[in-house]
């Protein structure tokens, strides 16, 4: 893993330890919610954490969706009301931004997402730059704030979400307290937490009986896509996932 104790420049009174931390946290670099791998700060009275991503961001970057290059800033210049191209989430703090006269914003961590994701039963979602058809889950190929948005699309070109609804749907509920501080879920409430992601119904199943077994197929694909992406976003919250699946399969 590199480098697992650092000290780093929005921190850099304490070290820094690269930890699989027991609970979800709050990035203080870009203020975005992780559950994955991060650095954690050596005092625990500080509960200061930053993604991978954000601690080990260079000056600049590139990604081949695009362009231009990168420029890294711990602040949007403009101030406030920047959002992440990918992700569509507000950038609060670490973004990297172009060199257009009106600039993209990338969060570290959208950034670094995965191009392909492999599920156990072999579903490749791969992540495009522009949606082929509309997402599953909005119905639609730009996000509920107007922007385009990176997607995850499977190879067969059938399941494609938005990384923003995605996004929406685990910031949701992990409003709602459906997921317990310790990272697990709140299992009184984690069907209804799987529920609440409702794909729209017309675009994403066929036509004809409700519970023929086509049906559930494509809705059991459409949740093993979900997961896969909330696990490339958020890093992989094991025990999250695993019980998310045990409900899929169950029924
Ligand atoms: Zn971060
Ligand atoms: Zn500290
Ligand atoms: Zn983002
Ligand atoms: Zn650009
Ligand atoms: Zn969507």
């Amino acid at each position: 893993m590199g480098l697992t104790r650092i000290r780093h420049s929005s921190h850099s009174e304490h070290f820094l330890l690269l930890k699989y931390p027991k609970e979800p946290y709050r990035c203080e670099g870009c203020k975005e919610l992780g559950f994955g791998p991060g650095y954690e700060c050596e005092h625990e009275d500080c509960c200061f954490y930053l993604h991978e991503e954000c601690a080990n961001a260079t000056p600049s970057a590139f990604h081949s969706f695009l362009k231009c290059s990168l420029k890294f800033h711990s602040r949007a210049p403009q101030g406030d009301g920047r959002i992440c191209d990918a992700c569509g989430q507000d950038v609060l703090g670490f973004v990297y931004q172009c060199k257009h006269k009106n600039p993209h914003d990338y969060h570290p961590s959208c950034l670094k997402l995965q191009r392909t994701l492999t599920a156990e039963d072999g579903t490749r979602l791969h992540l495009k730059k522009k949606l082929p058809s509309k997402c599953l889950n909005c119905g639609s190929t730009r996000t509920s704030n107007g922007i385009k948005g990176w997607s995850y699309v499977s190879s067969c070109g059938q399941y494609c979400f938005h990384v923003a609804c995605v996004k929406d749907m685990v910031l949701e509920n992990w409003k709602k307290g459906y997921f317990l501080q310790d990272g697990s879920v709140n299992e009184a409430n984690s069907y209804q937490a799987l529920e609440s992601f409702n794909p729209n119904r017309e675009v994403a199943l066929p036509s004809g009986r409700r519970n023929s077994s086509k049906t559930k197929q494509v809705w059991r694909k459409a949740k093993t896509a979900v997961m896969l992406i909330i696990s490339a976003l958020f890093g992989d919250p094991t025990a999250l996932i695993s019980l998310l699946i045990q409900q899929l399969l169950s029924d």
